[in-house]
C-alpha cells in the first residue's frame, strides 16, 4: 500500500473540507502538510448547486440597514428547535457566521443578503458569481475561490481519491485510508483527519433505514451520486457516537430542473389540495419550505396539487407572480407556456391542464366529491376576501373558477441529509458516551444536527452556513490539537 505522511487529512472538498483545510493553515498547520481527498472530478461538493450561505451582524446587512442581531437569531433558533440542540455549538456558528462572510470576501467572493420568504430574515448571502445573475448554481464562484485559496496556500488537493476507512491505534486516529481512480490503494498517516463528506442523500438504503423515506416513491431529492454517507460510517466503525438523521425537506415536483418554469408558476399561494380534494394548509405560507413540506409530509402518499385557474395566470402574465424568489427570476412567466407544452407532449405525470373539474380529478386521482365542496367554501371565501379555514393572507385569496385549470404535483423532496456523527461544539467526534476521539474532527452535514427535526429555513443560508463554519472550527481544533501533540 502507497504511503504518505501529513499532519492534517481533509476527507472531501465540500465547503466543510475546504473551510476546514484553509483554516487548519491558518491557524499553524505548515501548508505541506494538509491534503484534502476529494472523491469526485471536482471541488466544492453541493454547494455548487446552492446559492449562498447564512450571515449574522454582517457588513453587507449594516449596509442595507437590514438583518436580526445575534442575540435575537440565537433565541430564534433555540426556540424553534425547543433547546434540542447543542446550543454552544448553534451559538458559536451564529457569532461566527460574520467573520466568515468576511473571511470569504477576502478571498474575493461578492455577497449580496436577502431573505429567502417574506417572514424569513435577511441572514441568506447570495453569492454574487463570477457570470450571469445570482440564481442556483452562484455558489459554485464561492467554492471556486476557496479552492484557489487551499491551492494558493500550497494545500494538496487529491481528486478522484476517496477515504475508505480510518486507522486508529491506541485509541487515536493515525491514518485514512482511501482509494483513487487508478485502482490504488493508499493509506495517509495523520495526526488529524477531519470527516466532511456531506451526509447519505445518495444512499437509498441508508436513507430508508434511518429516515423512512423510499427515493423516488415519496421523497425526491437532489443528490449526485457521491454522497453515500462514507465519513458516517468510518466515523461509526471508529467508534463514533450516533446522532438523530433527518432530510432537509423541501418540496417540488419531480424533475423539477426540467419543467423549471411550471415548479415556480405552480408553487404559488393558490389552491392547495390533497388527495381527498380537502386544503391543509395556510397556502400563504408556501414560502417557508420546511413548514409546507412537513404539512405535505403529513398527506396521503406524502403529496398534494396546487391548482390555478386561466384568470390567475393571465393576472401572473401581467402582473408577475405572488411569491417572487431568487431561485427563479421574476421573469418566469415568459417560458411557462412552452413549459407546459412540453409537459403535456411528454405525458409528464406531476403536471395537468384540464378543462373541467371533472377532468381534472380524472388526470390527477384528486376525489370529485372533495374537492367541488372545498372549491364551494374557497370561491365563497374568495369572493368575501377571507379565508374561513386557515386566515390565509387575503392578497392570496383566488378564486378558482375559470378553465383551463392548471394543477401541479407537489411532494416531498430533500437539499440532502442531515446528521450522524456525533460531535461536540469543538467539532470533536465523540463517542455514545461523549468522550472525544483523539484526532478525530467532522464538519457540515455529517455532522449537522442542530436542527432537531425540521431545518431552521427562517434564518435562511442555513445548511452552507453551518458546513463553512463548522469547517473553520473543525480546523482551528484539529490546529490546536496537531500542535499539541508536536
Ligand atoms: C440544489 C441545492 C441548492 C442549495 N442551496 C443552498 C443555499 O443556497 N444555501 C444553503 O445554506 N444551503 C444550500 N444547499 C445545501 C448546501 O449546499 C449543503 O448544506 C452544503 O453543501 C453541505 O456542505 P458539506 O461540505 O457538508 O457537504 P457537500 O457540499 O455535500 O460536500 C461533500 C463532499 O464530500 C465528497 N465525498 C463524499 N464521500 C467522500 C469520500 N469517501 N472521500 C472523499 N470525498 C468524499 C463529495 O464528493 C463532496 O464533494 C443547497 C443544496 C442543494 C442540493
Amino acid at each position: 500500500m502507497k504511503t504518505e505522511s501529513k499532519q492534517v487529512v481533509v476527507i472531501a472538498a465540500g465547503p466543510a473540507g475546504l473551510a476546514a483545510a484553509i483554516a487548519a493553515v491558518e491557524n499553524g498547520v505548515d501548508a505541506k502538510e494538509v491534503i484534502i481527498l476529494e472523491k469526485t472530478k471536482m471541488t466544492g461538493g453541493t454547494a455548487n448547486m446552492g446559492m449562498g450561505p447564512l450571515g449574522i451582524e454582517t457588513r453587507q446587512q449594516r449596509e442595507g440597514m437590514m438583518g436580526v442581531t445575534r442575540e435575537k437569531a440565537f433565541r430564534q433558533f433555540m426556540t424553534y428547535t425547543h433547546w434540542r440542540s447543542d446550543s454552544l455549538l448553534v451559538k458559536k456558528y451564529i457569532d461566527k457566521s460574520a467573520d466568515t462572510i468576511e473571511w470569504l470576501e477576502g478571498m474575493g467572493v461578492k455577497f449580496v443578503p436577502s431573505k429567502f420568504y417574506e417572514e424569513s430574515e435577511p441572514t441568506w448571502h447570495y453569492v454574487i458569481p463570477d457570470e450571469g445573475r445570482p440564481g442556483p448554481r452562484a455558489a459554485g464562484t464561492m467554492t471556486r475561490r476557496m479552492t484557489e485559496r487551499a491551492d494558493e496556500m500550497g494545500i494538496q488537493i487529491l481528486l478522484e481519491t476517496w477515504a475508505t476507512g480510518l486507522r486508529k491505534e491506541d485509541g487515536k486516529i493515525t491514518g485514512v485510508y482511501a482509494t483513487n481512480a487508478a485502482g490504488e490503494e493508499l493509506l495517509f498517516e495523520c495526526k488529524a483527519a477531519i470527516i466532511a463528506t456531506g451526509g447519505f442523500a445518495s444512499d437509498h438504503d441508508m436513507m430508508k433505514k434511518y429516515t423512512g423515506y423510499t427515493y423516488g416513491v415519496d421523497i425526491f431529492s437532489y443528490e449526485g451520486d457521491a454522497l453515500t454517507g462514507d465519513g458516517i460510517k468510518m466515523a461509526w466503525e471508529a467508534g463514533a457516537g450516533k446522532t438523530e438523521m433527518h432530510m432537509e425537506l423541501n418540496y417540488r415536483i419531480p424533475d423539477n430542473m426540467n419543467f423549471f418554469s411550471i415548479d415556480a408558476v405552480m408553487r404559488q399561494p393558490n389552491l392547495m389540495v390533497n388527495l381527498f380534494g380537502e386544503r391543509f394548509y395556510d397556502e400563504g405560507q408556501l414560502g417557508n419550505g420546511t413548514f409546507t413540506t412537513n404539512a405535505i409530509d403529513q398527506q396521503k402518499d406524502r403529496k398534494c396539487w396546487i391548482i390555478m385557474d386561466e384568470s390567475i395566470k393571465k393576472r401572473y402574465e401581467k402582473k408577475g407572480l405572488d411569491l417572487i424568489s431568487m431561485v427563479h427570476g421574476a421573469d418566469i412567466m415568459d417560458i411557462f407556456d412552452k413549459d407546459v407544452e412540453s409537459a403535456i407532449a411528454s405525458n409528464y405525470k406531476y403536471f395537468v391542464k384540464a378543462d373541467t373539474i371533472e377532468e381534472l380529478c380524472e388526470k390527477t386521482g384528486i376525489d370529485q366529491a372533495g374537492l367541488e365542496e372545498t372549491l364551494e367554501t374557497y370561491n365563497h371565501d374568495c369572493e368575501g376576501g377571507r379565508d374561513t379555514l386557515f386566515n390565509k393572507d387575503y392578497r392570496y385569496m383566488k378564486a378558482v373558477k375559470k378553465a383551463p385549470y392548471y394543477a401541479a404535483c407537489f411532494c416531498v423532496a430533500a437539499y440532502g441529509s442531515l446528521g450522524g456523527i456525533k460531535v461536540n461544539h469543538k467539532l470533536e467526534v465523540i463517542t455514545q458516551e461523549f468522550e472525544p476521539i483523539p484526532g478525530l474532527y467532522g464538519a457540515g452535514t455529517d455532522v449537522c444536527s442542530i436542527y432537531g427535526d425540521s431545518y431552521v429555513f427562517q434564518l435562511p443560508g442555513n445548511t452552507m452556513g453551518f458546513a463553512l463554519n463548522s469547517g473553520r472550527m473543525a480546523g482551528e481544533s484539529a490546529a490546536d490539537y496537531v500542535s499539541a501533540e508536536e
